[in-house]
């Protein structure tokens, strides 16, 4: 018995990517980005902390808002679809509710098809309370957890989205974009490139990203 592998179309699909800080959305799922929108994907994407308070020194302030804004143009988000809170970093968890108000607000303004959002346990408390918070905002979408594999203890690869070497190429380009996070390790041109080829292998594929399925509604 031959399997097939379920093919999803991103065209006409209005997709939200949930970001705790500027570049996790672009970390954990750049290359899907790229990929929904040559399809013809609409794109929100929320960041909720432009990290101002752990911008590393010679920086500006609004480094990371700056460097964001960079970053989500280079993948083809479209200005009016990137929306930026500026909650302290570390502590969304004390602004939980209103998180959740502003979800819910955006919710019913925007007809999403689709959420990406870091996983429930990410180990990251403001990754865990957007995880939890996007969760309760958006139950009756599919959800898909993104990994950040420097905060994930348990991850489950059970959804992979193979993408092309142009995809892997543009998130890289995206990423390159945060000048002052350079440093972090994640975000090398070869640890990006060499997890989607660890993901392709997994699935079959020469590239792919991997998601934990937190909601999958088929209609
Ligand atoms: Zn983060």
């Amino acid at each position: 018995m031959q399997y097939k592998k379920v093919n999803i179309d991103f065209s006409g699909k209005h997709i939200i990517i949930l970001a705790p800080h500027t570049d996790d959305g672009e970390l954990g799922c750049g290359a899907t980005i790229h990929k929904a929108i040559a399809q013809g994907a609409e794109i929100t994407y929320v960041a909720f902390s432009t990290v101002e308070e752990s911008v590393p020194d010679g920086f500006p302030k609004n480094q990371l808002e700056l460097e964001l804004k960079k970053a989500t143009a280079s993948l083809g988000i479209k200005e009016e679809n990137l929306i930026v809170f500026k909650y302290t970093v570390r502590k969304l968890n004390y602004v939980r509710q209103e998180i959740l108000e502003e979800l819910i607000r955006i919710r019913n303004e925007r007809k999403i098809d689709m959420v990406f959002m870091p996983v429930l346990d990410d180990i990251h408390q403001d990754h865990s309370t957007i995880a939890a918070e996007g969760l309760r905002a958006f139950k009756n979408s599919s959800i898909l957890g993104y990994e950040l594999m420097w905060n994930n203890i348990e991850f489950r690869t059970n959804a992979f989205i193979s993408v092309t070497e142009e995809d892997v190429q543009a998130k890289i380009a995206a990423l390159h974009c945060y000048e002052s996070q350079r440093s972090r390790p994640y975000m090398s041109p070869e640890f990006i490139r060499s997890l989607a080829t660890v993901r392709g292998v997994q699935c079959g594929k020469p590239f792919a990203e991997a998601f934990e399925i937190i909601r999958w509604i088929i209609s």
